[in-house]
């Protein structure tokens, strides 16, 4: 009854009304079914790439060899992937093909966890196949199928697993758990950027405590990038009882501090984004210095980069005061050096000479005005650099 897929009724009906099935499957199936919000409403059908493009006059090739093409209505774009079936993984990972099937059955037994092997018809009837209704209700992540071949198939499901558990507040059934554990060093056959996408949703997740746990105790931070030999911090990590972060780089930032890792080399080992990595390393670096960081610390950090920091250290020190350093930081004189009154055309203007001694006397003014020794006034700061 959502209407993200209300609107995608009439492309369900009309590949039905061509003689095929098409069912809502996936992640939006699972989280509609929890109250929750919904991302990419997903189409399977057993029309095949063809049959749909023949069906649908405005349709986009958007992964067609596998089976997947965008259907354009009323300038919405709709994934329908055709059932499919995945053989030959190799290396314990993804599959180097996929087969087209005509049985909904076969696409639903190659999916991960039950409560994500669920499919609606049109007229809402949900086709549970797999127990995964009983699983949502009783909030369980469960393999579908023989949870040790499953993961030696595709090993970037145990890291999906922990990363549902923390983002649904799952449990994971003991036997999935268990052959998470003996297949945990199949994570290193897995590419970093596929690991580091669900490891940044378990640590933004709603229960990162279980799922961090979960994580250590089945060994598979072992095969991350740079963790190895890292299960004292993991465990203060995960023992930490801050509500759910809001940014990933607060949970980078608060790994970079426990670990004490340098923050540019564990997040390029994790291949994360250059800003995160700017963001990040200023963030752990004040929050070194918190809770007493003076005026300088704060404004080198800069107001984002702050934010995070702070944050991090009430997640370690319920005693600190944040608005308290929300208001030392927007209390700060200036925040950029381009708010400093002068810069080194005006000095140069006054009769200094360009070079390394104008830097030097620029940081030392910006210094003071940030200190609040000088006003950060035009004259004023001409007066102390003739000096
Ligand atoms: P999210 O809300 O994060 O998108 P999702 O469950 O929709 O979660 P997707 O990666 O979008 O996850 O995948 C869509 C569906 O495809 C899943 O619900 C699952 O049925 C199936 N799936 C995805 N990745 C795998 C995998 N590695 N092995 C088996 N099935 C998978
Ligand atoms: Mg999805």
């Amino acid at each position: 009854s959502h209407p993200d897929f209300q609107a995608a009724i009439p492309i369900m009906k009309k590949i039905e009304a061509a003689g095929y099935e098409a069912y809502f499957v996936g992640g939006s199936v699972r989280d509609a079914l929890l109250g929750l919000p919904i991302h990419d409403v997903d189409i399977a059908s057993s029309a095949y790439p063809e049959e749909i493009k023949q069906i649908f006059p405005r349709t986009v090739d958007t992964g067609i060899q596998h089976g997947t093409v965008m259907v354009l209505h009323h300038g919405v774009g709709y994934e329908v992937t055709t059932f499919r079936t995945e053989s030959g993984y190799q290396d314990f990972r993804r599959p180097d093909h996929v087969t087209f099937v005509r049985s909904l059955k076969e696409d639903l037994k190659r999916r991960d966890f039950t409560v994500n092997a669920l499919a609606v018809r049109h007229d809402g009837t949900v086709i549970d196949m797999f127990d995964g209704l009983s699983d949502l209700d009783h909030k369980v992540l469960r393999a579908v199928g023989d949870p040790h071949a499953r993961f030696h198939e595709d090993a970037l499901r145990m890291m999906r697993a922990v990363r549902f558990q923390s983002q649904l507040g799952f449990a994971i059934e003991p036997a999935t758990e268990s052959a998470i554990a003996t297949n945990a060093k199949l994570l290193a056959k897995i590419s970093v950027e596929r690991t580091a996408t669900e490891f940044t949703k378990l640590l933004m997740g709603q229960d990162r405590q279980a799922g961090l746990t979960t994580f250590i105790d089945t060994g598979l931070y072992a095969y991350a990038p740079q963790l190895k030999g890292q299960v004292a911090a993991l465990r203060q990590l995960a023992g930490l009882s801050a509500p759910q972060f809001k940014d990933a780089a607060i949970g980078w930032t608060l790994l970079v501090h426990l670990t004490g890792l340098n923050a540019e080399k564990l997040l390029r080992a994790w291949k994360q984004a250059n800003d995160l990595i700017r963001l990040t390393t200023s963030a752990a670096q004040l929050l070194k210095q918190l809770p007493g960081a003076d005026a300088w610390a704060l404004y080198q950090a800069g107001k984002a980069a702050a934010a995070v920091a702070f944050t991090a250290e009430q997640a370690l020190n319920s005693d600190f005061d944040l608005a308290q350093a929300e208001a030392a930081y927007a209390a700060l004189p200036i925040h950029a050096k381009a708010e400093l009154a002068i810069d080194g055309k005006t000095l140069m203007a006054s009769g200094f000479k360009p070079g390394p001694q104008l830097g030097q006397t620029l940081n030392l003014l910006e210094r003071a005005v940030v200190f609040g020794q000088l006003p950060n006034d035009q004259a004023a700061l001409l007066a102390a650099a003739q000096k």
